[in-house]
């Protein structure tokens, strides 16, 4: 994960923690190569010099320069930063798990609402989220697909059900999203689901009528949580796509998928400055089992190798 922005980093943070005393000149040429390394890496340029701004100011502080070992105060004054970026607490990692943050506790059914465009990993992380539903909260979840614009999208979902063991709402030919949306919540309170996982259709763009059937679906079902998908490797796009969902329907978190395959990083480096929303999980893979709370600590842990 985000490899290229490791090795950059590498290399310039190699230089610095190589030397006994540095300059306030010395952090701003470092931080120049951050600045370059961030966007390269797809951050979006607002959130790469907002980093930058906030970095050097608490870098050239004397105790800073005058310490001991500098270069690796500077290091970990980047570290901290990147954790605040992905949205978490450098001083409570604990504190920081956004990814524990499902909220399940309100009258069942509690209603998930899953959002996205077309191809982000929607479906698969609905049945991702039912099963780890089930092992990790111990809880009852049934998934009922509303997509019916794309041919065979129930039916993909039903398939994934049965893989993890998670009842799907039986489908009903022709019935718009809203009465699907309408007879999962009647079929899950009559049958004492905890959960129910609302798989809403996607489209290849961002348009009125999505958002118009994501609003309606959302009214007749009141979600306790409204998760969007989107494809982290699409970067600065993904951004793009969570700030449309933002202003339309009331997001409460993101999933980012295919962090298996980010080599940049972009996406959820921008992702909680610029749409305000925390990252709660990572999907890490096609395989069923393959998504995580997003943890800040160890992402940025992991960018600074
Ligand atoms: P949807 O159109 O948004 O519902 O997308 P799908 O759930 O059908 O996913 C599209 C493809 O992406 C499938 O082949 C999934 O297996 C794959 N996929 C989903 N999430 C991940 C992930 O986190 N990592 C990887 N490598 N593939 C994923």
């Amino acid at each position: 994960m985000f490899d290229n922005l490791s090795d950059r980093l590498g290399g310039v943070f190699d230089k610095l923690k190589g030397r006994g005393a540095l300059k306030e000149q010395d952090v701003r040429d470092a931080m120049r190569e951050v600045r370059i390394a961030l966007l390269e890496a797809d951050v979006a340029l607002p959130v790469a010099r907002r980093f930058i701004d906030a970095v050097t100011e608490k870098a050239v502080g004397q105790e800073v320069l005058k310490s001991v070992k500098p270069g690796q105060q500077v290091v970990k004054i980047v570290h901290d930063e990147l954790v605040r970026t992905l949205g978490g607490n450098p001083d409570d990692p604990q504190a920081a798990l956004a990814g524990e943050g499902l909220t399940l506790e309100a009258k069942p059914p509690v209603v998930i609402m899953m959002v996205g465009l077309q191809g982000s990993g929607k479906t698969t992380t609905t049945a991702k989220l039912g099963k780890l539903i089930r092992e990790k909260h111990g809880k009852k979840a049934m998934m009922a697909s509303l997509d019916v614009n794309r041919p065979a999208a129930q039916e993909q979902l039903a398939v994934l059900g049965e893989q993890v063991d998670i009842a799907t709402l039986p489908i009903v030919a022709g019935q718009q999203p809203v009465d699907i949306a309408r007879r999962a919540m009647e079929s899950a309170r009559l049958q004492n689901f905890d959960v129910l996982l609302l798989d809403t259709a996607g489209r290849l763009h961002v348009d009125e009528a999505l958002m118009a059937e994501m609003k309606a679906v959302s009214s007749v079902s009141a979600p306790t949580e409204v998760l969007l998908v989107v494809d982290s490797l699409t970067g600065q796009d993904a951004v793009n796509v969570a700030q449309s969902f933002t202003d339309e329907v009331p997001l409460t978190g993101v999933v980012l998928t295919r962090m298996d395959g980010d080599a940049r990083g972009g996406a959820a480096l921008s992702m909680r400055a610029v749409t305000g929303k925390p990252i709660k999980f990572a999907g890490t893979g096609e395989k069923l089992d393959a998504i995580e709370a997003f943890r800040p600590n160890s992402v940025a842990d992991r960018i600074l190798g």
